[in-house]
């Protein structure tokens, strides 16, 4: 370096020495080192063969296989659904297996069912309606659960079986070996619930017009997964934490009334059957709609439908491959409509199916919504590999492959409100959205509901973006400010399980959808974000991913070192709060300042015996710099230094700063995040930094840095933008007094 010709060696040592920054101790007396960025080693299972440490599935990866053929049938008359149903169990892991677990989520209904023991009771509404009051007091509670007629193998001797609660076990004679199949039926009926007074994701709505609109979901014993992280995944059906569920096909016939049109998970076999000719040739038209929605059954004859009542039946035909589950929508209510979308270059069909009561909102928008979501959805995952997406109109929310129930009605009148419509908009791209996760990328919904909740309501926001730059998503990191900063004892970390955490919603939902969008917009950026993302949802197409699969994933595949983020948002109910603890500003001077005196006695060092040999740096007290303050061209051996150096050295430099500032910034919050900051100089001009979180690392709790300008600073604002989720904006500013700086900050932060 030409630095050695000018300097002797002892004052290189010395300068260095006398002016390295040294890291500051701050942390707060009695605090036990839990250091932020500690790796996830003691949280993660150890990768192995089946699962790898990049976070893709291993060599060694299996999972099950379940096929279901089923004639099933609805009797409009009791509403009640009759099943007879052959499964096919493939065991394709390398275990033998003793039992069979099956799950039975009808028995949440079930007379004897522990659900409603579980559900604290009291009188905090000290009043009811009569209709209230008499489902509360007079009705007798309703029988809901499975009617088991027979379990049978396939040689149509009984099996052995227990029930407890929601799971059913079958006993088998023989352990199944790894790679065998095992085939039995299972013969049950059960009485479905009112969806809109009893609750619940699946059952019938009445009417005043004496039809009901039929949706119907977890109707059928359904195998539990079997996998190598949880074994059976046999927890119960309590009716929150939803449900896992292995890949398999599918071949259903569903026999309902004659005059009912239905949507289902799956291709349908025999249209000519069940359709007319002009539906046929209606549908001939929607495949090549690819802007609008062409009608199959418009509002005129759909309304001509529900005047009459045929006692013929009808059964319907559908087939799906490399499915989860199935679900189904039938009434003499619906109208229908769909579209064509173009994914990638493949034709997919966006239909819809609802009752008049859900017009003109339904006719304008929810094909449209199921369209807009496969597209979006596909750029950020991968392309949509079924056939279609269904949208029913069912005052609920709820999804299955290829198939979803969504609210949005109008007044009878046919006015809504925005907000409905947006709620209507919203609702039925977060449910198609669902094909994505958990319907393609399986996770486990009974145990982690962030993964297939939390990914698809990331995606949701950014789809909804799309549709609608206005849309107010309420997925924000603003929108969890409020969560986050409230009272911990109401607070679970996002890796809990759902039945058992206090505001599922923003703890399942709003919290892991704006940890990711802040890890992407904030942390990450898109472009690393998206590639990590995408090679997360299609490394585990079709198949079970546990978190460590996605945390894993998303590192691998964008070389961050994320086990900061993963930890603190995931792992804790911690929040973010960053700010300007304190501004100082310093001036040149020659005269040796306190503290550097101080420094120098340390190597017992006189600074009066350098006169004019260094630049001194002092603090600058109340923020005014004194008459006598020096620039740098007054220092005459920093002039003779400068003039030493050759040309091309000479036009590298850049202009002596004139204003120097130390900034002390401070993070009462438990999260490491990112300083993002905007500073205002004396000409109105803006500038913008991101320090990323690392910038922690040393110091949690205090961090400075030093800024030298040419301009004068007025202001510094931490989280402009609101991007972190930050809870306490009242520290975000400097300075604290400057009316302007702050108050147009928090008009921000009203917005
Ligand atoms: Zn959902």
């Amino acid at each position: 370096m030409r630095i050695l010709k000018y300097c002797f060696l002892s004052v290189i040592f010395i300068s260095t020495s006398l002016f390295a920054q040294e890291p500051t101790s701050t942390k707060p007396q009695g605090h036990t080192d839990q250091n932020k960025f500690r790796q996830m080693k003691d949280l993660l299972a150890t990768p192995n063969e089946t699962r790898t440490a990049s976070g893709a599935p291993g060599y060694k990866y299996t999972q099950q296989q379940v096929d279901y053929v089923m004639d099933i049938r609805l009797d409009e008359n009791t509403s009640q659904i009759f099943g007879d149903e052959k499964i096919t169990y493939h065991n394709n892991s390398k275990d033998h297996l003793q039992y069979l677990w099956i799950q039975l989520d009808q028995n949440m209904r079930a007379k004897d069912s522990k659900t409603p023991d579980v559900k604290e009771e009291s009188f905090k509404t000290p009043f009811n309606s009569a209709q209230s009051f008499t489902k509360n007091n007079l009705q007798e509670s309703f029988d809901g659960g499975f009617n088991i007629e027979h379990v049978k193998n396939d040689n149509g001797s009984d099996l052995s079986y227990t029930i407890n609660q929601t799971m059913m076990r079958i006993n088998l004679a023989k352990p199944l070996a790894p790679g065998d199949t095992f085939k039995f039926e299972i013969k049950w009926w059960y009485n479905v619930n009112n969806h809109v007074t009893q609750g619940g994701r699946s059952g019938y709505e009445a009417f005043p017009d004496g039809n009901n609109t039929y949706v119907i979901a977890q109707f059928f014993p359904r195998l539990c997964v079997y996998n190598n992280v949880e074994g059976w995944q046999n927890m119960q059906f309590w009716g929150r934490s939803e449900f896992a569920l292995e890949f398999g096909n599918y071949d259903v016939k569903l026999t309902v009334p004659a005059d009912h049109k239905m949507e289902a998970t799956g291709e349908l076999q025999n249209p000519k059957d069940v359709l007319t000719k002009e539906q046929i040739k209606r549908f001939e038209l929607a495949k090549k709609s690819f802007k609008d929605p062409v009608f199959i059954v418009t509002q005129e004859e759909a309304e001509q439908a529900e005047k009459q009542r045929t006692t013929k039946l009808k059964t319907w035909h559908f087939k799906a491959d490399k499915v989860r589950d199935f679900a189904f929508a039938t009434s003499r209510k619906f109208l229908w409509d769909a579209m064509a979308v173009d994914i990638n270059g493949r034709s997919v069909m966006a239909i819809s199916l609802y009752s008049k009561e859900g017009n003109p909102l339904w006719e304008e928008h929810s094909t449209r919504v199921v369209a807009n979501t496969l597209e979006e959805y596909s750029k950020l995952t991968f392309d949509y590999p079924y056939s279609k997406a269904v949208s029913v109109h069912a005052e609920m929310g709820m999804e299955y492959p290829m198939i979803c129930f969504n609210y949005g009605r109008p007044n009878e009148d046919g006015t809504y409100s925005e907000r409905l419509k947006r709620g209507m908009i919203g609702v039925i791209t977060h449910e198609v959205g669902h094909n994505f996760f958990p319907m393609i990328v399986n996770s486990d919904e009974r145990q982690w509901t962030w993964m297939d909740e939390g990914l698809n309501s990331f995606v949701e926001t950014l789809a909804e973006l799309d549709y609608d730059p206005n849309y107010i998503t309420g997925n924000l990191p603003k929108d969890i400010v409020a969560y986050m900063g409230g009272d911990q004892s109401n607070i679970s970390p996002i890796m809990s399980q759902g039945d058992y955490v206090h505001q599922f919603g923003p703890n399942a939902y709003t919290k892991p959808s704006a940890a990711l969008y802040l890890l992407r917009q904030t942390i990450m950026g898109p472009e690393l974000f998206d590639y990590a993302f995408r090679t997360y949802s299609q490394r585990w197409m079709f198949k079970h991913p546990t978190p460590a699969d996605f945390f894993r994933s998303m590192e691998d595949a964008s070389a961050m070192d994320l086990d900061w983020f993963w930890r603190g948002w995931f792992y804790t109910t911690d929040y973010t709060d960053i700010g300007v603890k304190d501004v100082k500003q310093y001036y040149l001077t020659d005269k040796p300042t306190e503290s550097a005196k101080e420094r120098a006695k340390r190597f017992k060092m006189d600074l009066a015996d350098y006169p004019g040999r260094f630049i001194y740096y002092a603090e600058a007290v109340d923020g005014v710099i004194p008459q006598d303050a020096k620039s740098a061209t007054d220092f005459a051996e920093l002039n003779t230094y400068l003039e030493s150096l050759s040309p091309e050295e000479k036009a590298k430099l850049k202009e002596a700063p004139k204003h120097f500032y130390e900034v002390t910034f401070e993070k009462p919050g438990g999260l490491v995040m990112p300083i993002i900051l905007e500073i205002t100089y004396e000409d109105g001009t803006v500038e913008r930094k991101k320090y990323p979180a690392e910038i922690w690392r040393y110091n949690e709790f205090e961090v400075k840095k030093v800024f030298k300008t040419n301009k004068a600073i007025t202001s510094f604002v931490i989280d402009p933008d609101l991007e972190t989720a930050d809870v306490d904006t009242t520290n975000n500013a400097w300075p604290k007094d400057d009316a302007t700086a702050f108050s147009k900050f928090k008009e921000k932060v009203k917005g």
